[in-house]
């Protein structure tokens, strides 16, 4: 079979974690069966969509690399197709015009409320005579089937089933002209010839609407695939609660696309308890029938263990482009001695985002401001100016500033002075990042760059001088 499956979204918001799942299944499978995969962009509802969030789209499939073999093809560019098939069904009387107005309609649905009834149009206009009421503009209802049921063989719900009677006449073209969802999707999903329809179960309801068209269009319908709905850590729905923000916010937190792919293939998919997925062996191994039912939640703590595990697998150069990147969001000058290669090349191993990483680099970049008031009142008293006044010396003397010489530097200091090197290091690194935290001394020491490294020292040597005549 020629495997074809297409991502459908509506342009009325970001490319979110759900779609964005739905989007990578659709992919995956594709690409698994050396299939197609094709970019529709349901854009018929004019007044929610927008140009921001089709190219939110468009920015977030390519930040995740999920690229499209068609399209993006756009639903209002093919409005004669629909007009067509809508013909079509009229003439063959499987759809009629509704000339009912919202006022009426809502009476109706009312007085069936209060009868206990549910709440369905009742096809009065299927029955309508006589000249049709003056400057209405009709929708067009398909004369959905009175009787019998809907069933349908799921990929991941199994055989799902509808009785005719829950469903009512849809409206499958409005009053202005335009298709609804459910018909274009119809007329797409067979003209583009889609294989699988893999899409979010919050569609399950709409799949028998569809099939009962493409029956009546006389064509025969593809398979279907609903994806299990998307919980938070907390075991509600994501929603933005939960930071389920666009795609792109990811990229702008510091995640590695590889890191929420990987995340987002395990909502809802499993092989064995493998956890880390390279984009080809998720290609290899996925497969839509093996996505399970239950509800898959989405865990922040993973995504941050998966992208420290992607961030040490990274080369250096490309760490070095997303920390400079990210450095020049945070309105820090990178023009500085130290390449951000070789700082991203010492703080891999220190950071779950790029985000972490730059704020835990900034030093190297930019002077801090006061010193990190724990960090100083426990490090820069009055015994730390012999170890700084020593180090600053040694470190004046030194060849070349490079970590192994800096090391033993460090270290020559420390036993001349008969301490721990503790008692070095830790005055030391206050003086160099402001803060007790930071990579091993040498490495700090090459962050900041000589010049940089001996002022500041002398700024902490300053300080404790201060800070004894003080006391
Ligand atoms: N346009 C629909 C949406 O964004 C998806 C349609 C589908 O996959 O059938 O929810």
């Amino acid at each position: 079979m020629n495997v074809r499956t297409r991502f459908a979204p509506s342009p009325t918001g970001l490319l979110h974690v759900g779609g964005a799942r739905t989007a990578l299944f659709c992919w995956l499978f594709a690409r698994r069966h050396g299939g197609t995969f094709v970019l529709r962009i349901e854009d018929t509802d004019r007044e929610r969509s927008t140009q921001a969030s089709i190219d939110a789209i468009v920015d977030g499939l390519q930040w995740l690399g999920l690229d499209a073999d068609e399209g993006p093809w756009y639903q209002t560019d093919r409005l004669a197709l629909y007009r067509e098939h809508v013909e079509r069904l009229l003439r063959e009387d499987k759809a009629y015009l509704c000339y009912c107005s919202k006022e009426e309609i809502e009476a109706m649905r009312a007085a069936k409320r209060a009868r206990g009834e549910k709440p369905r149009y009742d096809g009065r206009c299927r029955r309508r005579t006589g000249s049709p009421p003056a400057g209405v503009d009709p929708v067009v209802r398909f004369k959905n089937p009175a009787g019998g049921t809907v069933v349908f063989d799921d990929l991941v719900r199994g055989t799902v089933a509808f009785d005719n009677r829950e469903l009512d006449d849809l409206v499958i073209v409005r009053g202005d002209g335009m298709p609804t969802y459910n018909f274009g999707v119809v007329v797409d999903d067979l003209d583009m010839d889609v294989s699988h329809v893999i899409r979010g179960d919050d569609h399950v309801m709409n799949t028998p609407r569809q099939l009962n068209i493409i029956a009546a269009l006389g064509a025969s319908p593809p398979r279907y695939a609903h994806l299990p709905m998307i919980l938070g850590a907390d075991g509600q729905r994501l929603s933005k609660r939960h930071g389920a923000v666009g795609v792109m916010q990811f990229r702008d937190d510091g995640y590695l696309p590889e890191a929420l792919l990987n995340q987002l293939v395990r909502l809802g998919w499993s092989h064995g308890d493998q956890e880390i997925f390279s984009r080809e062996e998720m290609i290899a191994r996925f497969d839509v029938a093996d996505v399970n039912r239950a509800p898959a939640a989405f865990d922040y703590d993973k995504l941050g263990w998966l992208n420290q595990h992607y961030i040490r697998q990274a080369g250096p150069e490309r760490l070095g482009v997303l920390l400079a990147g990210q450095l020049e969001r945070m309105g820090i000058d990178v023009a500085s001695a130290v390449t951000p290669s070789s700082i991203a090349e010492i703080q891999r191993d220190r950071a779950r985002t790029i985000v972490e990483m730059a704020e835990q680099s900034r030093f190297a970049f930019e002077d801090y401001g006061d010193f990190d008031a724990g960090a100083a009142k426990k490090h820069l008293r009055p015994v730390a100016l012999e170890p700084l006044e020593a180090v600053r010396e040694k470190l004046c003397a030194i060849a070349k500033w490079e970590p192994a010489l800096l090391h033993a530097a460090v270290i020559e200091c420390a036993e001349a002075l008969s301490l721990n090197l503790g008692k070095v290091a830790q005055p030391l690194r206050v003086a160099l990042t402001g803060t007790a935290v930071s990579p091993a001394i040498e490495f700090t020491l090459q962050m900041v760059g000589r010049d940089t490294a001996l002022s500041r020292i002398d700024r902490a040597i300053a300080y404790v001088r201060d800070r004894s005549r003080q006391s």
